[in-house]
């Protein structure tokens, strides 16, 4: 039996009654079995799963009113909580942690009829851009099983563009749901900070951190943002800002819409596919009625840095945390307390969250504080600026997700800088507070496979209206999402 592969369809599909919550489940759970070489899921939550799928057959049967996403399969980066489901961030010091509340963002999915079937692999607590730093291994991408779906949330992008679900929550800290999205080629959408509530995320950078979706469809993100979007009194840094239903505002029209290109920070070390794409992008873009202007971000080339400096800092206050005392790894065989903080934080933390934790560290102390991570946040507001100007002449801007095409697991495991330096493009609407999204805008050909290759647009905060109705409409104006990657 052939399901629905879109959220939107399986809804109703659901609803008129031709197929049932719990098959779309097991077909779901069946599909992720059958993608284990993927390593994309650090656990699947079978019963848990087809329950509440029972539970919401019967409450079609019963008559009563479905949510927008009732009977959707839906997985779970591995950094977000459900209650009593062990929840790791791809970390040996949580191997054991069962969270004793849900997320917001599950509530609000789980009220909506949406069905979690599992929790995705990731990088330890959402550190690196591979899907290599994970604890459980790396995660394969189902274009090319020798390269990476990209990360932190790689498990998530892997699932969906390998079919197992329709949909799947990430978190982007400095572009952890646009580039595996880029890199697995499907929909991923980073929302304005404080769109989205951050209640039972494991933090890793407080200021930067922010829940969204992935999909097939720009339809499917949008779907599933107007069901978790909105105010939480358990999150003080979640927006009193109305939430529109996004699906509205799919028009397909972006006639007039102005598009900002920053040609001077674009212009370098941009792989050649990736620029071919990008152009042929905006060429999609302005045949649709939008029109293309130059803008300049003049302080986009300290993103990196500035980023490399905030996000460490917060990482190394937030993960104070995990010391073995409270909830998580303790060593064993240990004497006195510091030895026990020591080698349960030495033992269970791995090579990436270490050097994090020891760099944050230093940009905070006494000696170096103004040098660094005051500097930092300083660079930070000139950016925030910059982007202010801008939005001042356009409507959206457009860059690369990411610089290069998925590149092969172990190619940048030696070298951090040359991994870091991949998030050029993406790092700055989380240091502004911006949303973004990447759609997929094309193919490298290499060895035989198809890399994806990633669009990514920018807008005004709390403006994903626009920005999802200018992705839609390229998305409708091309067929790259219609690609099924070999595995
Ligand atoms: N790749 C970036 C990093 O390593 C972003 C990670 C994220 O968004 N969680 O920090």
């Amino acid at each position: 039996m052939s399901f629905p592969e879109t959220a939107r369809d399986i809804r109703k599909a659901v609803l008129e009654g031709s197929v049932s919550a719990v098959e779309v489940c097991r077909a779901a759970l069946d599909r992720s079995i059958a993608a284990q070489p993927l390593n994309a899921f650090n656990l699947l939550m079978t019963e848990r799963a087809l329950e509440r799928a029972a539970a919401v057959d019967r409450a079609r049967a019963a008559g009563q009113p479905l949510g927008a996403l009732a009977g959707v399969p839906i997985a779970l980066k591995d950094n977000i909580c459900v209650r009593g489901v062990r929840t790791t961030a791809s970390s040996k010091i949580l191997e054991q942690f069962h969270p004793p509340y849900d997320a917001t963002v599950v509530h609000r999915l789980e009220d909506a009829g949406a069905i979690v079937v599992g929790k995705t692999n990731c990088d330890e607590f959402a550190m690196g851009s591979s899907n290599e730093n994970s604890a459980f291994g790396p995660v394969r991408n189902p274009w090319s099983l020798d390269r990476t779906p990209g990360g932190s949330s790689g498990g998530s992008a892997a699932a969906v563009a390998a079919g197992c679900v329709p949909l799947a929550l990430g978190s982007d800290t400095g572009g952890s749901i646009r580039q595996p999205a880029s890199f697995c080629g499907i929909v991923g959408l980073k929302p304005t900070y404080g769109r989205v509530s951050r209640y039972g995320l494991l933090a890793f950078a407080s200021s930067l951190d922010q829940i969204g979706p992935f999909g097939r469809t720009v339809a499917d993100a949008a779907l599933a943002l107007s069901a978790m979007a909105g105010v939480d009194g358990a999150d003080a840094t979640s927006a009193h800002v109305a939430v529109p239903e996004y699906g509205a505002a799919l028009t397909g029209n972006v006639q007039g819409l102005r598009i900002g290109v920053p040609r001077a920070f674009v212009s370098e070390g941009v792989d050649s596919h990736v620029r071919r794409a990008f152009d042929e992008a905006l060429d999609v873009l302005r045949d649709a009625g939008a029109s293309i202007v130059d803008i300049e971000l003049p302080h986009a080339r300290y993103a990196i840095p500035v980023y490399y400096l905030v996000c460490t800092a917060e990482a190394s206050s937030n993960l104070a945390r995990y010391d073995g005392v409270k909830y998580g790894y303790r060593a064993a065989g240990v004497e006195t307390l510091q030895e026990m903080y020591s080698r349960s934080r030495d033992q269970a933390f791995g090579p990436e969250v270490k050097r994090r934790i020891v760099l944050g560290t230093y940009v905070l102390s006494a000696g170096y504080y103004d040098a660094f991570y005051l500097k930092a946040q300083q660079v930070r507001t000139l950016l925030r600026r910059d982007y202010e100007e801008a939005f001042e002449r356009v409507d959206l801007v457009a860059m690369p997700t990411s610089p290069v095409p998925p590149f092969r697991l172990g190619e940048k495991t030696e070298d951090p800088l040359q991994m870091y330096l991949g998030d050029v493009f993406t790092v700055s609407a989380n240091l502004v507070g911006l949303p973004g999204i990447s759609v997929p805008c094309g193919f490298a050909g290499q060895d035989g496979a198809l890399l994806p290759i990633g669009l990514q647009l920018m807008g005004r905060a709390f403006e994903e209206a626009t920005l999802l109705r200018a992705a839609d409409a390229f998305e409708r104006a091309t067929r790259w999402h219609k690609e099924a990657p070999p595995n």
